[in-house]
């Protein structure tokens, strides 16, 4: 490890999951700002800092990660993305309680703990059925919306320390449930560890991660941004739980979030093994050459090409006198603009349902975020959807657009016009 920017990040020159010493460079996509870093007014553009944003494969246990770690009370003290704001996720989160509830038959009082907890939407969906819910959320001011809403929340990183405590006040938690966590933390070993500490005997760790195989195999490189420490495989994941006495014992895709694996884990003791599904598919990954440089390198290749694509297919619109705007101000979206270098002379604005973004700029690019309504107010001939994990829902929501002769255009996995 060693710091840089003013001590704002570091850099790790070993692996984070097996400390393995040979960490090959695989792709490039920075220096890049923040991708949650959305500005507030134009005094900002000039003092506004990036960082080196690469990724890189540990040849030993073939953890693909970025080596550049910024804090996390940089990253994560203050934080807009608010999980409540989108309907495809409020349905997502309604099956997933359900689910959770039955599978562990939950019984009233029993302990349900998520980490990372956003503004408590997932939690609570297990209002309903009489659980106890606690929230561990270190953006202070997401964790407050929690409180606000009756989730009790506790704004601190989750560490063993706080799992020892949480046990010693509430009891075992019979589902500890992280989505879109493990991949943040830069020490994912003892962040498990933690979550065991304070599981249940009969209980289950739940995690929700983006798996590196669609990224790689459908050009997601938007996905890839400074939040996102670790791209796990399943073979990644389950070296993980070995580590800390967890096997996982039930394995779903989830088409969210573009290609999520939920994972179900329990004690050792619990389970004599892993469930054969994570077993095949560890194997058919191997297959596939998740862990191997070569097939990486052939990413890398991907994702140029896919710059050049898009680059050409905005330039040649406005060359042609189109105007285009933008729908969603995600993480990923910052990711892809930055890269691309598309900014205003390409894409005039973008809109978003979260009213923490509207009024703000786009770390980087600079794009400025509107309200939705401004598509209707000032109508472009073409919408560039940045949430593409969401595109069926805003293309219902902007039916009324395209009935009009408004056009759409998807940016991955080949920019495509609707
Ligand atoms: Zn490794």
């Amino acid at each position: 490890m060693s710091e840089h920017g003013g001590g704002a990040y570091s850099r790790r020159t070993s692996c984070r999951l097996c400390g393995g010493e040979s960490l090959d460079p695989v792709l490039s996509l920075g220096p890049a700002p923040l991708a949650n870093s959305f500005l507030t007014s134009v005094a900002e553009f000039s003092r506004e800092p990036s960082y080196p944003l690469d990724l890189v494969l540990c040849t030993a246990c073939g953890l693909a990660q970025i080596p550049d770690v910024i804090k996390p009370e940089v990253l994560f003290r203050h934080y807009l993305y608010l999980s409540g704001t989108s309907t495809t996720m409020a349905a997502h989160n309604a099956g997933y309680a359900q689910e959770v509830v039955e599978l562990l038959h939950l019984a009233p009082n029993d302990l349900v703990v998520e980490i990372a907890s956003n503004d408590g939407s997932l939690l609570s969906h297990f209002r309903q059925y009489g659980v106890r819910t606690l929230g561990i959320e270190p953006a202070r001011n997401i964790a407050t919306l929690a409180r606000h809403r009756g989730i009790q929340t506790v704004a601190e990183f989750f560490e063993p320390s706080l799992a020892t405590q949480i046990r010693a006040t509430e009891g075992p938690a019979r589902a500890i449930l992280g989505n879109n966590v493990l991949a943040h933390v830069d020490d994912p070993t003892t962040f498990l560890r933690g979550a065991v500490d304070l599981l249940a005997v009969d209980g289950m760790v739940i995690v929700e991660v983006p798996l590196l195989r669609p990224l790689v195999e459908e050009t997601r490189y938007d996905t890839i941004y400074h939040e996102h420490l670790s791209y796990f495989s399943v073979t990644a994941l389950m070296a993980l739980c070995e580590q800390v006495g967890l096997r996982v014992c039930r394995l779903e895709h989830q088409a969210v979030h573009g290609g999520s694996i939920r994972l179900f884990a329990g004690h050792v003791e619990q389970y004599p093994a892993h469930v054969i599904e994570a077993v095949q598919e560890a194997a058919a990954e191997q297959e596939a050459g998740m862990t191997s440089l070569e097939r990486l390198s052939a990413f890398a290749d991907d994702v140029a090409s896919h710059r050049s694509a898009l680059r050409e297919m905005l330039s040649s619109l406005r060359d042609q006198g189109a105007s285009v705007a933008a729908y969603g101000a995600p993480a990923k979206g910052n990711t892809l603009l930055n890269y691309c270098d598309i900014g205003p002379a390409l894409v005039s604005y973008t809109v978003d349902r979260s009213p923490l973004k509207v009024g703000t700029y786009t770390p980087g690019m600079h794009l400025q975020v509107r309200e939705v309504t401004a598509l209707e107010q000032e109508p472009p001939d073409y919408v560039l959807i940045l949430a593409w994990n969401f595109a069926e829902e805003i293309m219902a929501q902007l039916s009324e657009y395209h009935h009009q002769g408004g056009k759409f255009i998807l940016p991955l996995p080949t920019p495509t016009i609707l």
